[in-house]
């Protein structure tokens, strides 16, 4: 048998896909903006644009005129949320803007961010990507402070919780925001990118292990944060530098100040290079397009088919599958069309609509797959149920044979840090052998690309990536409580 690569018998799924059952979701994305004279409103709402993929649930935008904070946010996509008129009415030199992705049942307008609150000097907004894993913690940090009437109601997971969380904790400081956020920065576990404005500064901070993107970067009057370069380019801003883990950058009328509230550890997401960040970001010196070209190199040599042939699941296998078809001398072509406007809507599908299932999303070419043996490259396999309908869809279509490649390890494990997979017991692959997930998808054969080639086509060494949804070692403290769920060593810090 080839390395990683299963073929086939009659195995099934037991669960249907929910058209809405979209592949692993990233919490957020974060922009802010300090740009006298410039229109900051209208930039920070084409950086969010640019990071629309990172969250597609609410959109929000905080803007100081250097006497007060307004802030605007709704549910939708930024292009829902925001017109023209809204846009005018937000004037200012600094702003924040945030895109959300929210776990399951807290998609709700209080959860819309960036957050606000009144504190001693004044107002303060904050938006957030990632998720803190010890907010027992840092509640009964902010249940002694001083004059403290309130602790957040607490729902363990819930990333915007975490924000209200820390802007309240911001706000009980009674000095500059940058002195509050020196305060407060080294108390936060897990995944942080913050970016924060009170009337006069933005604040941007990054956690010790850099687990999210985060990026700064040069207008020609003023500074840009973004989580991903792609969010740059969109507003004209060159890149400078990623804010590195364990800094904080802060901007105001005095200038650009860096430096360390924790030494950095770093574990960048290797699951950025796989799916969440944009082909056109630029992580680590190197472009995500190019490192998922590489993965696919990596994916033929180490799981070959024998096929006519190699067509993608659009848009995130696309790279990999012209990696694929490179290495392995198989024609490249595209035997799937993506309706790109289905993904998130707030339309729930009639019944009818729910039995066609994949096909909301993806409608097979017959012209070209008819009678062909086809290798098909996806970014990953959470549930399974997606690939097992685009199996059957694709057979339905005319397809002679379906090899199933993956670009990523199996995920085997959930994601504490800003990643909604799904529970353990939800993943297909914990409980089922490579053989048994091809069968079960109904694939001639099912090959992933093995955890140390994906590590290889990123050209950042293995340390200093987080994996633990492919490996289980995870690099931040896990919640108590879902430690113990997965049977993982209390409080554990693997590495
Ligand atoms: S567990 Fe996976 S998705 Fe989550 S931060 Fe680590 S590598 Fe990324």
């Amino acid at each position: 048998m080839l390395p990683n690569t299963s073929r086939p018998g009659d195995g099934r799924l037991t669960h249907e896909l929910d058209p809405q059952d979209q592949g692993p979701q990233d919490a957020c994305g974060v922009f802010g903006v300090f740009a006298p004279g410039e229109d900051v409103s209208k930039l920070t709402f084409f950086g969010m644009y640019a990071l629309q993929h990172r969250g597609q649930e609410s959109a929000g935008v905080a803007v100081s005129n250097g006497e007060r904070i307004m802030v605007f946010k709704d549910m939708g996509l930024v292009s829902q949320v925001f017109d023209e008129g809204t846009l005018n009415s937000l004037k200012g030199h600094l702003a924040i803007g945030h895109t959300r992705y929210s776990t399951t049942g807290a998609s709700t307008w209080e959860n819309a961010q960036p957050t606000f609150r009144s504190g001693p000097r004044g107002g303060l907004a904050l938006a957030h990507n990632g998720n803190l894993t010890n907010t027992d913690e840092l509640e009964a940090w902010l249940a002694r402070r001083p004059g403290s009437t309130e602790v957040p109601h607490k729902k363990s997971m819930d990333s915007t919780n975490d924000t209200s969380l820390v802007t309240a904790m911001l706000a009980t400081v009674d000095a500059p925001l940058e002195e509050a956020a020196r305060e407060v920065m080294p108390l936060l576990k897990g995944a942080f990118c913050l970016v924060m404005m009170n009337e006069q500064t933005l604040v941007a901070a990054r956690d010790p292990q850099g687990i999210r993107p985060l990026v700064l970067g040069r207008l020609e009057q003023g500074w840009v944060v973004a989580s991903e370069t792609a969010a740059l380019d969109i507003v004209g801003a060159t890149l400078v530098r990623e804010v590195e883990p364990g800094e904080m950058v802060t901007i105001d009328a005095a200038g650009l100040r860096a430096e360390r509230f924790a030494e950095a550890r770093p574990k960048g997401c290797i699951f950025e290079y796989v799916y969440l960040a944009r082909p056109d970001t630029v992580i680590a010196g190197r472009r995500i397009h190019n490192v998922r070209v590489k993965v696919g190199k990596i994916l033929a040599d180490e799981c070959p088919a024998e096929a006519d042939l190699v067509i993608p699941v659009p848009e995130s296998g696309t790279p990999a599958a012209i990696g694929y078809a490179a290495q392995s001398g198989i024609p490249f072509g595209m035997g799937l069309v993506k309706n790109s406007y289905v993904g998130r809507t707030f339309i729930q599908p009639s019944d009818t609509m729910r039995k066609m299932g994949i096909r909301l999303k993806l409608n097979p070419l017959r012209d070209v797959i008819k009678g062909k043996r086809l290798v098909v490259v996806d970014d990953s396999i959470v549930r399974g149920n997606t690939q097992r309908q685009l199996v059957k869809m694709l057979r339905e279509a005319g397809a002679a044979e379906v090899h199933v490649r993956i670009s990523s390890p199996p995920v085997e494990w959930p994601c504490f840090y800003g990643i909604d997979f799904a529970t353990r017991a939800e993943l297909v692959a914990p409980g089922l052998s490579t053989e048994e997930i091809c069968r079960a998808i109904g694939a001639d054969s099912l090959g992933y690309i093995s955890l140390d080639g994906l590590v290889r086509a990123t050209h950042v060494p293995k340390d200093d990536l987080c994996r633990a949804c492919f490996d289980g070692v995870y690099p931040v403290q896990v919640p108590t409580a879902q430690a113990r769920e997965l049977g993982l060593s209390e409080n554990q810090e693997k590495s």
